[in-house]
């Protein structure tokens, strides 16, 4: 669709003429309980100016019909104004007022207004999800973040059901059976910010309220909905206790006090990513809403993610990027607010920071050596290429950099700055320049060297130590050497382990430097007794990868588990990972630490990062040679481990779960039978409905679950998590006619939801099942361009990244996928970028198993 794709010079040029002063949208979604019922009536009117008189331009919309188009009393015909997806006007007065009358599509894919009918009762929910662009969908829009506009929006919908909005509604007034919502004008806010959640929503309320400096009274409603299938599951104090504590540790450390009224927190169905920010009403998906036990790592990944997009009402809310090169001006900081957040909020999540060395870097890693890397602040052409930067280097690596930016200028400067630049551009947006401009003030140093270093640049460095000692065992000199492309100033910590009269490695020594240039010396070594470990990055300071001194890694190979720190215990385990996924150290040397220490590891959510990175390990970095092994070690591994973990506990959760991932001989999967059966018994271990489709899962894959029983355990579930799960497992059954259904069910046809394309796919990718999947990898690339034109952006980038044959490491296969790249150099850039990730991880486990080979 030509203009789908908005262009940052289209956006400047229209951002240079206009000035939006709001918008009234009027919706009517009486027909949504109506599965026949395609679309929803959606007028919009924008009062806006114009600096040139007599211009022309036009506003973004994606609809099936356009019923009438007014500008300034004048009607324009539709048939010519409207091309699918902008309308066009012209001859702009200074000052305008343009209708748009559309019919809008009902979304099945997240994007829009998307609309999902629980299987459980037979209601039906609807909520919008926009970023970057997809307002235009729901109502005709200057689809750009830099024009922002008080909006007022009134909903028409089912008479029994609740609407919600960004701003608090005035009047609810009722018609025939339905009932009409109209809510206050927010304030100025981007297009994609803003929102409506519609439903018989299940709804918990509260009350936030603290002394602002100035001696008035800042009140804030407080709520959290759900579906209301969900209500038994939803532990809404626990949410809002860690909305309060987050809302007065923002308050204090942005010093700005909350702008946009009320707080609601809807946890929706369907749902792409973990969240949106939008202002005063944000969206989750609903998986946060636990119907079965999961670990405290779960609940930890949910709290982060309540404070990640509160901090969103001040960066990127309040204040919000230009265009979407500067994505990074909210997601970094969101995201290191979510974890310093959960430190310093008082929160009882209290390892945040473990957490978020050992996972939440690991996506900035990976990321950041694919050849499709770029600086934190990107350039994005446009909106395709804004869909695909949502990713390790927006959220992770930059959130690590301002870790680094926190250690290199000081809490306090940086948090100075954060209040000067609210103060400065509160409902305005802002550039790379204008954030700088203000940490220059408060930290009185040079930032633009370190910007030009860290945020303009792309790419990780590896820092190795070079160590010498004396006959005595005394170091004589410990050097830090950087390589990996552009040279960086690293503000980090180097600790010295040694083992105490436990046996315990605990720190010995700890010296805090700034590592510049190509090597560094650490100067307060020199003397010391050679350590038995040398933890370069130690409390996670800088952005790296770390590698370590052939005795630090003798070290880690037989005492990893007794580094006794939570904290440096996390980085050894990820820089090992990287060790492995850099073909420096064999697949199997990383599993078997995994098996000789995971059972010791305490945190939780380390653990199971543990289990993913080891099940990767055997399926894709491996000799193909050795996998059968691998995997039987890894079930043994998890069964010994599981009947060793304390009984009722996180951890024997966790390895039952891996149990289920990795069970394949006939002792794990009888024993897997045995739990749904309920004739064997685990103690302590309660067999839930999520791990009950989670050994379904074990079965189907090994071939060992029928059509039947599967049907029966939906029937005994038949909630939307089950139909997902019931969908995955017949996808997941190792036959020739399981992966034709799962493939033909997502490519031929777009009728399925979000979810259960993902749930196919997911079922269809069994890494062991690669025989049968093999034939599938001709057709992925042919129909590469056709997905990418028909189908909506979130679905495209599914199938793109689900289907690549990730699973056939062969030379074949990275041939196969070169041929494309080479053959379509002028496919989509967004495609082409996707292509090219999966490739590279495809010759990386080339690497790593011609490593694993040696
Ligand atoms: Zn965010």
């Amino acid at each position: 669709m030509p203009g789908k794709n908005l262009s940052r010079d289209e956006a400047q040029q229209r951002a240079s003429i206009l000035t939006v002063d709001g918008y009234r949208v009027q919706l009517d979604v009486t027909s949504a309980p109506d599965p026949a019922a395609a679309t929803f009536r959606s007028t919009t009117t924008i009062a806006f100016r114009c600096a040139e008189p007599g211009a022309s331009t036009f506003v973004d919309l994606l609809a099936p019909a356009v019923r009438a188009v007014t500008l300034n009393g004048r009607a324009l015909d539709p048939a010519t104004a409207y091309d699918g997806a902008r309308v066009h006007v012209d001859g702009l007065a200074a000052e305008n007022v343009l209708t748009v009358e559309a019919d809008c599509a009902y979304s099945r894919t997240g994007e829009g207004l998307h609309r999902f009918t629980d299987p459980a009762d037979g209601e039906t929910y609807l909520y919008t999800h926009y970023e970057p662009a997809d307002a235009r969908r729901v109502f005709a829009t200057f689809e750009q973040p830099d024009l922002k506009a008080p909006f007022t929006f009134t909903v028409t919908a089912p008479a029994a059901w609740d609407v919600w909005s960004n701003a608090p509604h005035l009047t609810v007034t009722a018609e025939a059976g339905a009932r009409a919502w109209e809510f206050a004008p927010t304030k100025p806010i981007s297009t994609y910010l803003t929102a409506v959640v519609a439903g018989p929503y299940h709804v918990a309320r509260d009350h936030y309220s603290r002394t602002l400096d100035d001696g008035t009274v800042l009140d804030i409603p407080l709520s959290a909905m759900c579906r209301r299938s969900l209500t038994p599951h939803f532990d809404a104090d626990e949410i809002l206790g860690v909305t309060k504590l987050g809302l007065d540790f923002f308050h204090e450390r942005f010093g700005y006090p909350y702008p946009f009224g009320k707080y609601d927190q809807a946890f929706v169905p369907e749902y792409n990513i973990g969240a949106m920010e939008n202002p005063g009403c944000v969206t989750f998906r609903e998986e946060f809403v636990f119907r079965s036990r999961v670990t405290d790592a779960a609940y930890e990944g949910r709290a982060n993610v309540v404070l990640h997009e509160m901090a969103h009402m001040w960066f990127g809310d309040l204040v919000t990027m230009r265009w979407w090169d500067d994505l990074w001006l909210k997601e970094s900081f969101a995201d290191f607010m979510g974890s310093y957040g959960l430190v310093g909020a008082g929160t009882r999540y209290r390892s945040a920071w473990v957490t978020f060395a050992n996972q939440r870097k690991a996506w900035a890693y990976r990321q950041d050596q694919f050849p499709t890397t770029h600086p934190i602040t990107a350039d994005i052409r446009d909106l395709e290429d804004a869909k695909l930067n949502f990713d390790g280097i927006t959220y992770a690596k930059g959130a690590s950099v301002l870790k680094q930016l926190v250690a290199y200028a000081g809490a306090d400067a940086f948090f100075e700055g954060a209040r000067r630049y609210f103060q400065r551009h509160a409902f305005g947006n802002t550039e790379l320049a204008d954030l700088l401009d203000i940490l220059e003030e408060t930290s009185g140093r040079d930032l633009k060297s370190w910007a030009a270093a860290w945020l303009q640049t792309a790419g990780v460095n590896t820092l190795t130590p070079q160590l010498t000692a004396d006959a005595e065992g005394r170091i004589t000199e410990l050097a830090v050497l950087q390589d990996g492309g552009v040279l960086r100033p690293h503000r980090i910590a180097v600790g010295l382990y040694d083992r105490d009269a436990d046996g315990a490695l605990v720190r010995t020594d700890r010296f805090e430097l700034d590592v510049t240039g190509a090597r560094t010396v650490v100067a307060e070594a020199a003397g010391r007794t050679r350590p038995a470990l040398v933890l370069l990055n130690d409390d996670d300071l800088t952005y790296c990868k770390v590698r370590f001194d052939q005795e630090s890694l003798e070290t880690l190979r037989t005492g990893l588990g007794d580094i006794k720190d939570d904290l440096a215990r996390a980085l050894a385990w990820s820089a090992v990972w990287n060790l492995t996924r850099d073909a420096l150290m064999p697949a199997r040397d990383y599993v078997a630490l995994v098996l000789r220490f995971a059972g010791q590891e305490a945190n939780i959510g380390v653990l199971q990062t543990l289990h993913s990175q080891a099940k990767g390990a055997v399926d894709l970095y491996a000799d193909p040679a050795w996998r059968g092994e691998g995997g039987r070690l890894l079930a043994d591994g998890a069964l010994r481990e599981l009947r060793a973990a304390a009984p009722g506990g996180d951890h024997q959760l966790a390895w039952a779960r891996f149990l289920a991932q990795t069970a394949n001989g006939s002792e794990h999967l009888g024993l897997v039978r045995g739990l749904l059966a309920g004739t064997a018994r685990i103690d302590g271990l309660e067999v839930d409905q999520e791990l009950r489709w989670a050994l379904w899962l074990a079965l189907a894959a090994a071939g060992q679950a029928g059509e039947e029983e599967l049907a029966g355990e939906l029937a005994a579930d038949n909630t939307a998590s089950g139909r997902r799960q019931h969908t995955q497992c017949l996808a997941a059954r190792p036959t020739p006619e399981a992966k034709a259904a799962a493939w033909s069910a997502v490519i031929d046809s777009d009728e399925l939801p979000n979810a259960l394309v993902e749930a196919n796919i997911a079922g269809f990718a069994v890494p062991a099942h690669r025989d049968l999947t093999a034939l599938y990898a001709a057709p992925y690339f042919k129909l590469l361009e056709r997905v990418w034109a028909e189908r909506t952006i979130e679905i495209a980038m599914r199938i793109v990244g689900g289907f690549f044959p990730q699973a056939q490491v062969d030379e074949a296969t990275l041939a196969e996928a070169d041929a494309w790249l080479t053959g379509h150099p002028d496919a989509a850039p967004a495609l082409r970028r996707l292509v090219l990730e999966r490739r590279d991880d495809l010759a990386r486990a080339l690497r790593a198993q011609a490593c694993d080979r040696a």
